[in-house]
């Protein structure tokens, strides 16, 4: 088997690998400590004396088709519910085509960013878009970027007391039949799985709790993991407490969600009592700093979500309420906000290591968000070689704090994915025209544009 040596990297993000690290196949096959060469012979050296070295980095929500609606007028300057409102109508014209190229986009970014997998939270079915995670799995195995993509689900409309029309919404037997059929078709298991499949009804104001209940007993049935939005503005508290008499988390609970299968986005609006009883079932959270900012929905309480034990990751949330989906930015932007918040404790390897490491433990993965013997040959390789990084001395804090936002290098199971600053295969031109055709047609058939 061909061994690669990556060779003396300017820093990296592990204890033991000074010298940097053998790939062999898919995985890392060695770490070579300082003043140490790999014990058997390599057929390949990357100079890596450039580089600051990662794991790839792990995005733990999404929503990719969102990159068609960036900073769509009648959606500005709104909170969560607002911007949802404005929103909906536009959704309601997704079709397959708008899709498979918002995800291609979506990951361009992402990859560009030094993401190695990344979720995507899919919860608009309008009519004909039924297929949509087929979609998403084929564009995602094209461009060799692991994915766990969430088929979610809305079956609360307006008529039954939930925030979306009825227009991007299913009943209850289409979803679970949809669930089971894309998890045969899609999920892979074990280590080294590159498409894997969630489950993921979207929120308590557009879900009924029937299918909160029944999505958690299929999960269980086929063993896999369970995603849905949580604790994000006060309105969802107010709504949770209008309708169903308690708290978002007393209501996870009552559908059966305390449970490790379960990874949150925002996770922003939890008592103490709640973050200890998160952290003792181990729901995972995912804090999303820009979306959170940009919607004015408040600050996860990143650090004591770690400390209680859950698996705490970052997410760069859809690209309508970010509006990018640069997990290297969202990860000094976490590091920054969570310094704000919770003060001097916070260290920027906190930020890398929720990128990383914790990020894997949301999707329930073993093998991925370490440099670690054994583990997925994913990493992602940045040079500090520019202005804003210029004069640094830690070149790991600098990767943080000066704010790299694009890597040069992509390995993912092994296979260079961007390589120079290119992702390997991909017509970017030719994306971004398709994309802002894509984009612009959305806006046509919504009656935004002639
Ligand atoms: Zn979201």
């Amino acid at each position: 088997m061909p061994r690669l040596w990556i060779r003396d990297p300017l820093a990296v993000f592990a204890d033991g690998a000074e010298n940097g690290l053998v790939v062999e196949d898919h995985r890392i096959a060695e770490l070579v400590s300082a003043g140490r060469e790999p014990t058997r012979p390599v057929h390949t050296v990357f100079d890596a004396s450039r580089y600051v070295v990662l794991p790839g980095l792990v995005n733990t929500h999404h929503h990719f088709y969102q990159t068609l609606t960036r900073v769509l007028g009648p959606s500005l300057d709104k909170e969560l519910f607002d911007w949802l409102k404005a929103l909906y109508p536009v959704w309601t014209q997704l079709n397959p085509e708008m899709l498979s190229v918002a995800t291609e986009l979506a990951l361009a970014e992402l990859l560009l960013s030094g993401c190695t997998t990344t979720s995507d939270h899919h919860y608009v079915y309008p009519t004909g878009l039924e297929q949509a995670i087929d979609v998403q799995a084929e564009v995602a195995s094209r461009l060799g970027i692991r994915v766990m993509l969430n088929r979610g689900s809305m079956d609360r409309s307006v008529k039954n007391g939930g925030l979306p029309p009825d227009s991007v919404v299913q009943n209850l037997d289409t979803i679970l039949a949809d669930c089971e059929r894309v998890v045969a078709m899609h999920h892979q298991t074990g280590a080294g799985a590159m498409v894997q499949v969630a489950l993921a009804p979207c929120s308590p104001f557009s879900v009924s709790s029937e299918l909160m209940r029944e999505t958690a007993a299929l999960a269980d049935r086929l063993n896999i993991r369970i995603h849905t939005h949580l604790g994000e503005t006060e309105d969802e508290n107010r709504y949770c407490e209008e309708q169903f008499g308690m708290r978002p988390l007393d209501y996870l609970e009552e559908c059966g969600w305390l449970t490790e299968r379960t990874w949150l986005a925002h996770g922003i609006h939890f008592t103490d009592r709640e973050i200890a009883r998160i952290g003792a079932h181990g729901v995972g959270v995912c804090h999303c700093p820009h979306s959170n900012m940009y919607l004015a929905s408040g600050v996860c309480r990143a650090s004591e979500i770690e400390a209680s034990g859950a698996p705490l990751g970052l997410g760069v949330d859809g690209s309508s309420s970010n509006d990018a989906s640069n997990l290297c930015e969202e990860l000094r932007q976490a590091f920054f906000l969570q310094r704000l918040s919770s003060g001097k404790s916070v260290r920027y390897t906190d930020a890398l290591r929720w990128a990383t490491e914790g990020g894997a433990r949301c999707l329930g993965r073993h093998d991925i968000g370490r440099l670690q013997v054994g583990f997925e040959a994913d990493l992602a390789l940045f040079s500090l070689d520019n202005l804003r990084h210029s004069g640094y001395h830690d070149p790991l804090a600098a990767l943080v704090i000066c704010g790299a936002t694009r890597a040069d290098h992509v390995m993912i199971a092994g296979t260079w994915r961007v390589s120079d600053g290119h992702i390997v295969g991909v017509d970017q031109a030719d994306l971004l025209t398709r994309h802002n055709q894509s984009a612009r047609k959305l806006r046509q058939l919504s009656g935004m544009e002639g």
